[in-house]
């Protein structure tokens, strides 16, 4: 019996299976970025987040990067970071829970460190992490 889909399926070992892997994930997360609603909706009584988040990974050229950004009531409540290893399956940071749960005891600032639990092929364990620290701004209740 013919297998239509395996037919012509030789790939050459290399770039080009993971292009198409990490193009879907982006993808992927652009959609789940646009099916998030705003942060208004989500959190109502929020009037801004800031978030500034420190990424390391490990291996031979150990990245740092700094990035920092700023949530208005008008932007998605999306708070996924992807990892930056190339490779990486299901990895990622995301900041959801952390947020959620600081919105919830109505809590200011927070900071703490998330692990990425992506599976690669040339890193093991712990190959990347994130440093995040969180300022929320409340309305004012009236
Ligand atoms: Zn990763």
């Amino acid at each position: 019996m013919r297998v239509p889909l395996l037919q012509g399926d030789s790939f050459p070992e290399g770039e080009l299976p993971h292009k198409q892997n990490y193009l879907a994930r982006m993808e992927l997360n652009r959609q789940n970025r646009l099916a998030t609603g705003p942060l208004s909706e989500r959190f109502p009584q929020v009037s801004g987040i800031m978030i500034s988040m420190t990424y390391y990974q490990k291996g031979v050229n150990p990245v740092l990067m700094l990035r920092t950004i700023h949530l208005l009531p008008s932007d998605s409540a999306y708070f996924n970071m992807e990892c930056m290893i190339k490779g990486c399956v299901d990895g990622g940071f995301d900041l959801t829970p952390v947020v959620t749960n600081m919105v919830k005891a109505r809590k200011k600032t927070g900071k703490g460190r998330i692990e990425c639990l992506g599976k690669t092929e040339n890193h093991t364990g712990d190959h990347a992490s994130v440093e995040y620290e969180i300022g929320i701004r409340y309305e004012r209740s009236r």
